[in-house]
């Protein structure tokens, strides 16, 4: 049994909560109690003492730093968002003053667009794509393709480790039930992407699931339990959830399995 802990490093949506130039109650609310104020989406996983990454977002200096951590074994990122990859920098800096090797790894579609955005990236990470499963710090790291809506595609993870499974997916939206009952069946913990409770906009323009659609996909492929991060100022997380369901919070952490 591998002994694993989950901290969410960041619980928010593109834009974080508050949203700088918002005054609605999710926003006012972020500004005072707190309860509601998330910067941009990471998690870290720990493996029988491995740390690993997964996301780098624009706050990811300042998450590392309230936690108190000072090396990272490996990164797997997401997609190529600004809230996912705008602090891919930090990573470069970490392996450039401590030259401790830092494999980072990014699902084959999405490498072009890191490289044409951090060109210089590959002279001080291990930065190579992934585009099947591979084993590292004792777990079973999978990427898999999930559609993002609006924004075409975007990449989830799903790890296998000795009495742990769980899967990882921040911004998707519209899973295939096939793909559904494939990668997200028999899971003891399913992490995913609600920006709204109801998101009212046209379908078309939307990218991620809202917190009534989420609980569509759980009720189907029953997850152990279920944590909605990825939230936005239409989340007030104050609000309960059916039971085995919970939401993310900045510093949350998860004893595993
Ligand atoms: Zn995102
Ligand atoms: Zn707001």
């Amino acid at each position: 049994m591998t002994t694993a802990r989950l901290i969410f490093l960041g619980s928010g949506d593109s834009q974080g909560v508050p949203r700088w130039f918002c005054r609605c109650a999710v926003c006012a609310e972020a500004r005072t109690t707190g309860r509601n104020r998330r910067h941009r989406p990471a998690m870290l996983l720990e493996l029988d003492g491995a740390r690993i990454l997964v996301d780098a977002p624009p706050e990811l200096r300042l998450q590392l730093v309230r936690h108190d951590i000072d090396r990272l074994d490996a990164v797997y990122l997401t997609h190529t968002h600004n809230d996912h990859v705008g602090g891919v920098v930090e990573l470069y800096d970490f392996v450039r003053w401590t030259r401790s090797p830092l494999p980072v790894r990014i699902p084959a579609p999405g490498l072009p667009a890191l490289l044409a955005r951090y060109p210089f990236l590959p002279a001080h990470l291990d930065l190579a794509a992934i585009d099947g499963p591979e084993v590292r710090c004792g777990a079973r790291f999978e990427p898999f393709e999930v559609p993002h809506g609006k924004n075409g595609f975007s990449h989830a993870y799903r790890i296998d480790a000795a009495g742990l499974r769980l899967a990882y997916v921040s911004d998707a939206l519209d899973l295939p039930p096939a793909l559904a009952d494939q990668r997200l069946r028999n899971l003891d913990l399913l992490i995913l992407g609600t920006s709204f409770w109801r998101e009212e906009f046209p379908h078309a323009t939307r990218s991620v699931y809202d917190v009534e659609e989420a609980l569509a996909l759980t009720a189907r492929v029953r997850p152990g339990r279920t944590i909605f991060t990825h939230l936005g100022h239409g989340v007030d997380a104050t609000r309960p959830l059916p039971p085995g369901h919970q939401f993310a919070q900045d510093g949350l952490e998860v004893p595993l399995p």
